[in-house]
């Protein structure tokens, strides 16, 4: 690849309709190229089996087609995979895949590192590295699905980075993973996790498709949240709740909230009281993270009475919740656990 060729799997669609249209291609080329960059995945422009041979020679002289290499990869005991893929100039990502029963839910990252800085997450100590394109987000979850033979049912924005700091690429590969011309995944399965960049939200609540939104929340006190997600400073609770509500009533969904529970920190009376005030009228969901002890963190799990009073009092107040149950442990491919560790 040289440095004077774009790579096409850096445009979103609106940018590949231009390409081809600037190429004098009728509009249907559109659907093949898309097919072939996101739906088979395919390596070089001579793979377009059904495009002119002179136009694929065109479309090798003005663009690069970049793909992620594996640079390692850890099977879990429970069939957990987890990936670093490494990009053309070097810097690497994470991905994972977890398989249960028929289903394969491939969890992607948006960012290299993450600029937010949460305390008690491995991506945020290392910060941000840089954004990904639209096609370095699309392709670990096509690259999952040839590793592990399988159709992926779920992808969801949970691994490195945060979405909506990087919200046009990301947006961009969702329809890619959407699109029966790409990967064809429903859109209600396909899940943004946002640490709760405001703008981002109320952006995402007025996409036309119904892709699926979960919050991080991980505590309903101003001053235990500020400590915990020192980049959110500037995005208040009560606006994110507005946020929220303005969520529901636009799109009819339930946005999902984390709860990531770290002993001493967000697991009191108090929080639980605060959390209870913030979900009571809100139409959400709210999903229990017993905390992934991160190294250098120092957060710390609380006891399983902790978690299990938050979830008899949520539910007894008709706040819907459930707890997360932990996928490749032995490998730490769990929520927070993902970081680069051959840095370029
Ligand atoms: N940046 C986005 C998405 C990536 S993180 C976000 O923050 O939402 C995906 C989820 O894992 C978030 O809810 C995040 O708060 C949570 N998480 C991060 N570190 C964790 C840890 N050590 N244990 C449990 N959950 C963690
Ligand atoms: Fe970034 Fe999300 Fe980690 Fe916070 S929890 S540092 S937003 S990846």
């Amino acid at each position: 690849m040289t440095n004077s060729t774009r790579d096409i799997k850096s445009l979103d669609l609106h940018g590949i309709e231009s390409a081809l249209s600037d190429l004098g291609q009728p509009a249907f080329r559109v659907r093949q190229v898309v097919r072939w960059l996101y739906g088979r995945g395919v390596a070089g422009f001579d793979e377009m089996t059904d495009l002119p041979g002179a136009l694929r020679v065109e479309l090798a002289a003005r663009y690069s087609l970049g793909r992620p290499t594996l640079s390692a990869k850890e099977v879990s005991a429970d069939g957990t995979r987890k990936y670093l893929w490494e990009l053309h100039d070097g810097t690497t990502v994470e991905s994972v895949g977890i398989p249960a029963g028929d289903r394969l839910t491939v969890c992607f990252s948006t960012q290299a590192g993450c600029g937010m800085g949460c305390t008690f997450c491995a991506t945020g100590q290392s910060g941000l590295t840089r954004n990904l394109t639209p096609g370095e987000i699309a392709d670990q979850v096509l690259g999952v699905a040839a590793d592990m033979a399988a159709r992926v049912s779920n992808a969801v924005a949970m691994g490195q980075g945060e979405p909506f700091a990087n919200y046009e690429p990301t947006l961009a590969a969702l329809r890619f993973m959407n699109s029966p011309d790409g990967m064809g995944i429903g859109a209600r399965h396909l899940t943004v996790s946002t640490c709760g960049l405001l703008p981002g939200i109320r952006r995402f609540s007025a996409e036309p498709e119904q892709f699926t939104l979960a919050v991080s929340l991980h505590s309903a006190v101003q001053a235990t949240r500020d400590a915990m997600m020192p980049g959110l400073k500037g995005y208040p609770l009560g606006q994110l709740r507005e946020a929220l509500a303005m969520y529901g009533v636009r799109t009819g969904r339930r946005p999902t909230l984390e709860y990531a529970l770290v002993a001493n920190t967000n697991d009191s009376d108090a929080e639980l009281a605060a959390l209870v005030t913030f979900c009571r009228g809100l139409l959400c969901h709210v999903n229990l993270i017993p905390v992934n002890p991160v190294e250098g963190s120092g957060a710390r799990r609380p006891d399983d009475s902790r978690v299990k009073a938050f979830e008899m009092a949520l539910a007894s107040t008709n706040v819907e919740c459930s707890v997360r149950t932990e996928r490749g442990a032995d490998i730490s491919a769990a929520c927070g656990q993902l970081r680069q560790r051959h840095l370029a």
